[in-house]
């Protein structure tokens, strides 16, 4: 299955997230099934990030959204996991400072971006400021209304830069996060990870699906599209995302840059005559 495709928000699309089944896995049937596809699009991730980096003329922003427990802590684990640190930075976005607040509300995210040649990974991002800033009425109407816009601009200007965009929203039903909450209980590794606010947010479960469609409605776009990835099961959810960063990846058609150097002159005078020089047998 084409998930670039499949999983895409088209522009102009309506969005019912009701209707988009979060338990989906493509017919397979279990994590052992998948893992072989899994490890094959994690190396080739790792390629891609290498070209990414040597060919230094694009950028990748990978943006997580979604509700709590629904995974974004897990994506960015399975992905590092195949990254060169060097080429990549995550960046966590929690409510904002008394600083960020006496900026634009982008001002924060805009600091974040990727250099050219590097990956930059949101943990949460500037969607926060038409999701739970709209749910809690955290300014006025008049004032989140016209972020889509300035989203959609500001993600146009970074893409006529260089920066390739990929927005996910990782799609988990009702029960799924109560039993992840649950788990969370029961787990003494994982126990300071439960806040008071993740059982609260869930009273406002359909004014979040809400923001949800509104966000995925108004700014998915060719440069920047919204994923939303089925992600009840962990696996799954990293296959689709590890599948759709590959073909984002391979879509640039990036070359190796050509050698500075002459390289055949570089051999001839630093392997052949020194190796001669100092009696060192060269390389066959
Ligand atoms: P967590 O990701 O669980 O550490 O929680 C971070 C919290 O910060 C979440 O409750 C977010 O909704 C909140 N947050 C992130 N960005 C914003 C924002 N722009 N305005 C208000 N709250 C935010
Ligand atoms: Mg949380």
């Amino acid at each position: 299955m084409d998930y670039v495709k499949h999983f895409q928000v088209k522009p102009g699309d309506k969005v019912n997230l009701k209707k988009i089944d979060a338990d989906f896995k493509d017919g397979h049937e279990s994590k052992e099934h998948a893992l072989a596809e899994i490890e094959a699009y994690n190396s080739k991730l790792k390629r891609l990030q290498y070209l990414l980096y040597a060919e230094n003329k694009h950028s990748l922003l990978i943006c997580l959204q979604g509700r709590d427990a629904a995974g974004k802590d897990g994506t960015i684990n399975h992905v590092l996991s195949t990254l060169n640190p060097q080429g990549c930075t995550v960046t966590g976005f929690k409510v904002p400072s008394a600083q960020e607040t006496a900026h634009d509300f982008l001002w924060r995210y805009h600091k974040a971006t990727p250099a050219r040649g590097q990956v930059a990974i949101f943990n949460r991002s500037h969607y926060e400021d038409v999701l739970v800033v709209r749910v809690h009425d955290l300014v006025p109407k008049a004032v989140w209304s016209r972020r889509y816009d300035q989203i959609n601009d500001f993600e146009k200007m970074l893409h006529a830069s260089g920066t390739h965009i990929l927005k996910f929203y990782l799609h988990i039903d009702a029960d799924e996060q109560l039993k992840r909450f649950k788990k969370r209980i029961n787990d003494p590794q994982r126990q300071w990870k439960i806040s008071e606010s993740d059982y609260t947010e869930r009273s406002y479960w359909d004014d979040y699906t809400k923001a949800f469609e509104s966000a995925m409605e108004k700014c998915s776009t060719k440069q920047a599209p919204w994923f939303i990835i089925p992600s009840n099961h962990k696996w799954f959810r990293n296959l689709a995302i590890s599948k759709i960063i590959v073909e984002t990846l391979e879509s640039l058609q990036m070359k190796m840059p050509e050698p500075t150097v002459d390289i055949n002159e570089v051999r001839k005078q630093y392997h052949e005559i020194l190796e001669k020089e100092e009696g060192s047998k060269p390389d066959k």
